[in-house]
């Protein structure tokens, strides 16, 4: 009867915090023995969308433990991609139009 219902919590390979999972990265074992992220089917695990965790991570090779990936390029490539969105870069280049833009 009861309508609260708790978020499903997976914990960071990384911090090994508690998390609601909807907020972590979650990178699945493919059948041929690379890395796929988000759904799908087979062993999982989770790692924060921190650029801290997602870097450790990598450093680490908790992935490739976790989930017994033998090939860590994969998952290197996967965690590097990743890393790129977590974290916005501060300063915006302008090597495409060698331009500065103006601000404001
Ligand atoms: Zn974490």
């Amino acid at each position: 009867m009861s309508t609260t219902r708790k978020p499903v919590v997976r914990r960071c390979v990384s911090c090994a915090c508690l998390k609601d999972r909807t907020r972590m990265l979650r990178l699945v074992r493919l059948a041929s023995g690379g890395l796929g992220l988000g759904k799908g089917f087979g062993r999982s695990a989770y790692v924060c969308r921190s650029r801290r965790c997602l870097q450790d991570a990598r450093r680490r090779k908790r992935i490739q433990k976790s989930l017994r990936i033998p090939d860590h390029s994969a998952i290197d490539a996967t965690l590097a991609a990743e890393l790129d969105t977590v974290e916005p870069h501060n300063c915006r280049t302008t090597k495409e139009t060698g331009q500065d833009f103006p601000v404001g």
